[in-house]
Order: C-alpha cells, then structure tokens, then sequence
C-alpha cells in the first residue's frame, strides 16, 4: 500500500529530479532494501549475522550514450569502504535491459561486525563529472548471551512437505482409532512446532532455490537463485554472494558439512547449502563448486543421484556440458574478485574432467551402491555417493542419513547435515498421492535416525521442516467403495462413476486402515475404503483414485527415451483417461504447483523452543546460528525484551 508520506515524498523527489540537470541513475543496489525500492525504511530488509560476508553490488546508468561512469564507491555508515571497487562495464555479458555503457560495481565480501541497523550506500561519477548517490539499509542481528553451544545442526528438510503431507503420512502408516492417531510420526515427537512463512524475495510462492537459502543464508532470493543476489549480468555464477550457515560456522569454527538428497546433488534444495548461483539449472558449474570450494564449505559428505553431471562429456549419460559450466576470468575484477576476496575456485570450462575420480583425488571414499557405501562408510571421513544418474527413484534415505551421520560424527568441530526428502515434492508436482505418501513414511524414517542421533547426543539441534508447500493437497475424505468396487466404478467412469458414489466426506470417510507390513510400509496402498486427496494447485488431470502403476517419466534422467522409462506416463494427464473422470486444474501446464501457504516446522535437542510461532523463513538461520555460536536460548528468552530495546 502507497502510504501517503511515502507518496508525498515520491512527489517531492520527482520535482527535485526535473529541476535538476539530467544525472547518472542508479537501477540497482545490493543488499536489496525498500529503502531504495520505495524511499520505504520498513524493516523489510537483508539481515546477515555478525562478521557474516556478503557482497555489495551497484548497477549505474549514464544519463546519455555518449558518457560512462568513471568510478564508484560503497559507504557503510557514511563511512567509505576503503577497499577497491570493481566496476564491469555492460558493453558485453549483461541483461538487454540495461544499455551497454551501463557499468556494475561490485565489493565482495564485506562484513559488519556491529549489530543493528546499518545504513548503506553508493555514489559514482560520469564522464563529465557529474555524480550519483543512492542508499539502502541492512541489519546485523546480535547474538544474544546463551547456555549450552550446539556442536551439530541436522535440517531435515521434506520437500513440499506441508501439514497435508505429514497428515497423510501419518493416517497411512498408524491408522487411527477413537479419532486418535494410534502411533505418532516420528516428526510429530518433536516438543516445538511452528509455522514458517516461505515467500522468496520476488514471489508469494517460492521454488525450492530461495526456499532452501533462506534457511542456511538467512536472505530472500529471488526464484531459481541459490545464495545470492539478482544482478543484471547473464553469468549465473558471478552474482552477489551471501555467506553460508555451511561456510559461516566452518570459517568461524571448523564444522564439516553434509548433504545429502533422494534428488540429483545438483537439484535446487542440495545446491542451496554450499554452492551460489542464480541458476538452479547450470548443473556442471554446480557439481564442480560442490567439490572446488569445500575449503569453504567444509563438505565432507555428498550422497544421491546426479552421476550424470560427474562423468566426462562423451561418456554414455554423462550431462556435463560447457554451457552450464563456470569460470571466473583472472583479469575482469568483477569475477576475480570472488577468487580473491571470497577465496572460491577459479572454475573452468571442463568438460572432459572426471569429477568423480577428483573428489577421490581430494580424499572422498566414493560409493555407486549399497554395498560400496557398507563397504566405505566405516572408515571414511570423506564420502561421495552417487546412486543413480538423476533423481533417484528408489531412495532408502534412512540409510544414507545414517551412513552420512557416521562419517559426520568424525568432525571435531561438529556439523551441519541437510538431508532432504526430494520425492514428496517431486511426487505431489505429478499428483501421484500413493508415491508422496510413501516418500514422506520414508522421509520420517530418516528423521527417526536424525532424533536417535540427537537423543544419545544430547548437542545436536534436529529441525524438520519443508521449503514450501507442494500442489495445494488436501485430505478430502475416504473413499466409500472397497477397492474391487473402486474398479467397477472405473469401468462406469465419469463423475457419476468416480466422484458421487465413491468420495465419502465427513462420518463417510471414517478411518482408512492399511494394513502396515513388517518393513513399516502398507502390505498395498489400495486397500478398501482408502484416504482420498485433492489439490488445490492442480493442472488437468484424470483421477480413478488408485495407485497408478508407473511413475510419470523424470525428464531429467538421461536415458528417458530407454525402457522402461519410455513406457512411462509422460505427463500425468496421461494417466488414468479410461475412468474419464477429467478434475479441471486452476493451473497452466501438467504439473501441479507449489503453494505460499505457511508449511510447519519441528524442533528437537537443544535450543528447539526459540522455533515455535510463527516464522518468517530467514529467522530459522538466525536461530541456527545463535545455538551453535552463542549457546541456546532459554525457553524464558522468548519472552525478554530485545537487545536493541534495553539500549
Ligand atoms: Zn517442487
């Protein structure tokens, strides 16, 4: 909302602006803030923690073709920052939205120490010397004075797990009975549980990018970025960068990182702990920054799928390939500036390097199946484990959170862990109920191994959370037929067959009971009178309410065109047609959608009660970082007043 002050301020700067001689202009300023937005000091701002690096970045625009900016300087505080700023000029490798005697200047990682609110800005001049200055603000969050340090964090991260995915899950692997649950998820014995607000800087509905970073950077991206800042240049990997939960407490104190995923290691959520880009999609710059900068991040261990991105091109699956690689020019500032300050690696073109055999080389066991990563896990302190070529679609996470533990556990600074449960997402996108559900009984799994973990350990903080909800799933009712009849029902088809006598809401839907084997899953997921769930967020889609057979075809994988993939549903409007049961999607396109709706949180160990209320997303990192560097938080703590306020 246009408030009136800000609007009469508005006013007033466009008189003074057409009084005044035409000037250079300033388009962008990082870290962003409303106060550059819209004049706005709302406390809407980039937030890093004390000493945390970032970067700070300024697009300057001549105010005619014939003139360009000859120098720019960043001041904190109206103090100038002595340290040489790099200025790129636009005639090659920026946005066609910026003219080309645009320039971009850039200080990379900067850090301030004092906390509070710091103001920030930038002043250039042109050719003809005329000058510029636009400011922004940011905040430094204080630590606060703790009790007991937290040597490890453990995110147990479900993508598009929101509180239908963990009802689901539950209903189907307990059951209930006089309206209880008989057995709790092992996510639902966590003692804190908040809400988490999950918008990205530039949408209500995030991807799984932003919705990552904000909880390990403690800032907003924009969609499909990992750990940085939006630029106006086309290189993906030289945006402005802000410092890592992973690369913050290994810098400060030494703690190896983990990551662990049923994705391809290249997917956004993985990515998202250790490496920064702004496209989630450049997958061979992404592997190489994984292993080129573990100085950085301390990675220690990387398991799932991807193999495709670590075999060299030529190769049969192998995906590297020189567009979505990086390398950072020794000679442009801009980009050696983030060898230099940053102390990343310079990246190559490479497209021939066995990434695999190099991350041996650099002392990782690596492991391609179950019985390698048995064979490893025991004695190594370094761990790779590639799966499969893309997303793994059989995926024991449990397993691989417990082996990656094992290996972790050896740090004796301690350790960050993110497991994630990629399928819950990847498997509500398609719509297909029975695999999600699945996916997240597994996923609790894994959080069962993290908490075990924690319990014995008594100095690890375990969070289990989502990074966005995914296609709007709604546990609608019970299905009224047994399933035979669910088949009859099919062959009538339509509504009439479908919807009117089969979705039993209110008292109809009772119970739904599976029949649970001794692995822990259902004996079968079509079982009579089973749990019914719509979509809110869905595309197009043919519903016969029984477990489809075949998953829907993961355009990802490299032999797609192969059996049996290639005789896979492409889509999931290719499914299930015979019922003629149509459910129109509110969406465009196949897949259903993530939602903005707020996704719950639950904390375990110490320092989980500062996670209860409702969260933004980036407040998360904040209290990550607060355990781990200062101590936890007395429950008591939430209560007092703020630093800031006592002043
Ligand atoms: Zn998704």
């Amino acid at each position: 909302m246009l408030s009136r002050t800000r609007f009469a301020l508005l006013s007033a700067a466009t008189m003074l602006a057409s009084v005044a001689q035409a000037a250079p202009t300033v388009s962008r300023l990082t870290p962003p803030s409303e106060l550059f937005a819209s004049g706005n000091a709302a406390p809407v701002i980039a937030r890093f923690l004390p000493g945390q690096r970032f970067d700070m970045q300024a697009t300057l625009r001549p105010d005619g073709e014939d003139k360009r900016i000859v120098s720019a300087q960043f001041s904190i505080d109206g103090k100038a920052q002595s340290l040489p700023v790099a200025l790129r000029d636009c005639a090659e490798g920026c946005l066609r939205t910026v003219p080309k005697n645009a320039a971009i200047a850039t200080l990379r990682a900067i850090a301030t120490e004092k906390p509070g609110l710091h103001e920030f800005s930038v002043s250039a001049i042109q050719s003809d010397g005329q000058t510029v200055v636009a400011g922004g603000n940011f905040e430094i969050v204080p630590f606060m004075p703790g009790g007991q340090k937290i040597r490890n964090i453990i995110i147990m991260l479900g993508d598009g797990m929101g509180a239908a995915q963990r009802t689901a899950a539950r209903i189907v692997a307990s059951g209930y009975a006089q309206g209880k649950a008989i057995k709790p998820l092992s996510m639902d014995t966590f003692p804190v549980t908040g809400m988490v607000k999950t918008s990205s800087l530039n949408s209500i509905v995030t991807d799984s990018s932003p919705g990552m970073t904000s909880y390990v950077s403690g800032n907003k991206n924009n969609n499909n970025e990992e750990g940085v800042f939006q630029d106006d240049t086309t290189d993906p990997f030289d945006n402005p960068r802000i410092e890592y939960l992973s690369e913050y407490l290994h810098r400060t104190q030494g703690k190896a990182l983990g990551v662990v995923t049923t994705a391809d290691v290249f997917d956004a959520t993985p990515a998202g702990n250790a490496v920064h880009t702004s496209n989630r999609g450049a997958g061979a710059g992404i592997v190489d920054q994984f292993l080129d900068d573990r100085q950085l991040t301390g990675l220690s261990v990387l398991m799932g799928g991807g193999r495709k991105w670590f075999l060299p091109a030529g190769v049969p699956g192998s995906a590297r390939s020189e567009a979505s690689d990086y390398a950072f020019s020794a000679t442009d500032a801009h980009t050696a500036d983030i060898v230099r300050r940053w102390g990343a690696a310079p990246g190559a073109r490479d497209t021939q390097r066995d990434l695999i055999a190099d991350f041996q080389s650099a002392g990782f066991a690596y492991a391609a199946s179950k019985a390698d990563l048995d064979a490893a896990s025991g004695k190594a302190d370094k761990l790779l484990g590639l799966f499969a070529y893309s997303n793994m679609n059989v995926a024991p996470v449990d397993q691989m959170a417990s082996k990656a533990i094992g290996v972790l556990r050896k740090s004796r600074k301690g350790f960050v862990l993110m497991v994630e449960g990629a399928s819950i997402d990847k498997q509500a996108h398609n719509m297909d109920t029975e695999r999600w559900m699945l996916d997240t009984i597994e996923f609790d799994r894994a959080i069962k191994v993290a908490q075990d973990f924690a319990r014995e350990n008594g100095d690890t903080l375990v969070i289990v959370t989502a990074d966005h909800e995914c296609s709007g799933a709604a546990l609608i009712g019970g299905s009224r037929l047994t399933d035979a009849k669910l088949v009859e029902a099919a062959a009538k088809g339509g509504k009439d067959g479908l919807r009117d006598p089969v979705v039993g809401i209110y008292e109809q839907a009772g119970f739904p009971r599976y029949r649970i084997a001794a692995d822990g899953y259902p004996e079968t997921t079509d079982i009579d009178y089973r749990l019914l769930v719509g979509y809110g967020a869905n595309a197009d889609r043919y519903e016969d309410w029984r477990t489809n057979a075949r998953p829907v075809q993961d355009s990802q994988q490299p032999f797609v065109k192969k059996e049996p993939l290639s005789t896979y549903p492409a889509t999931p409007a290719d499914r299930d047609k015979d019922g003629k049961f149509m459910i129109t999607g509110q969406v465009p396109g196949e897949s259903a959608v993530h939602t903005a709706t707020d996704i719950p949180l639950s904390a375990f160990g110490p320092g989980a009660y500062s996670f209860t209320g409702v969260l933004d997303n980036t407040d998360v990192f904040f209290k990550l970082a607060q355990a781990a560097v200062r101590g936890v938080l007395a429950p008591e703590g939430l209560f007092a007043r703020s630093p800031k306020a006592k002043k």
